[in-house]
């Protein structure tokens, strides 16, 4: 059993559920496995895309492979209504794998942790909510970086060394 880090994104409003956080809600309640819960944020959107994200992020259980789990967000993506279209435009729902522990997946179908974690505020922010220690597997300092200390490093001036 494994303890996986998902995060939930929506700038779409949806017929049953609403507006973008009441998407995220009901995406919530739709995952499997779910132990921890981050609370809903409100964030700008990125490339394309034109309205306001609500963004989370989950902690769930998990007994199978992380393609298996990939392919069952990608069906709750389309079970709420999401078409294939341009990356980063306009979705009603998003799910991606963040982590998987100290996991790493390397594929042309999933790359875990997802690569741009460590830039991602709107994925930092909850995911240091649901799991502040975990620890990336794949940084260069030695001991690896814990969400907490990602988070800490983005949010720090460029240029501006560590006091
Ligand atoms: P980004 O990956 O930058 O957040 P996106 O979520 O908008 O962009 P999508 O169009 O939802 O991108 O997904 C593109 C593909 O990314 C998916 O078909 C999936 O196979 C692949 N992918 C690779 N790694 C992951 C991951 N960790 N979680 C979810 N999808 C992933
Ligand atoms: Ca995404
Ligand atoms: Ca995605």
């Amino acid at each position: 059993m494994a303890i996986v880090h998902v995060a939930i994104g929506s700038n779409r409003c949806h017929g049953r559920f609403g507006r973008p956080a009441g998407v995220v809600r009901a995406a919530i309640a739709a995952l499997p496995g779910v132990v921890r819960v981050s609370p809903i944020i409100a964030t700008d959107p990125l490339g394309p895309g034109t309205r306001r994200y609500a963004n989370a992020v989950v902690a769930l259980e998990w007994t199978g492979s992380l393609p298996d789990l990939l392919d069952v967000l990608k069906a709750m993506e389309r079970h709420f209504g999401r078409r294939p279209g341009q990356r980063w435009g306009n979705r009603v729902l998003d799910l991606d794998i963040i982590a998987a522990g100290q996991q790493v997946v390397k594929t042309r179908h999933l790359i875990v942790p997802h690569p741009e974690l460590t830039r991602r505020r709107f994925v930092l922010d909850p995911l240091v909510a649901v799991a502040p220690d975990w620890r990336h597997p794949m940084t260069c300092a030695v001991p690896q970086l814990t969400a907490r200390q990602l988070r800490a490093r983005l949010l720090r001036p460029k240029g501006r060394p560590r006091a």
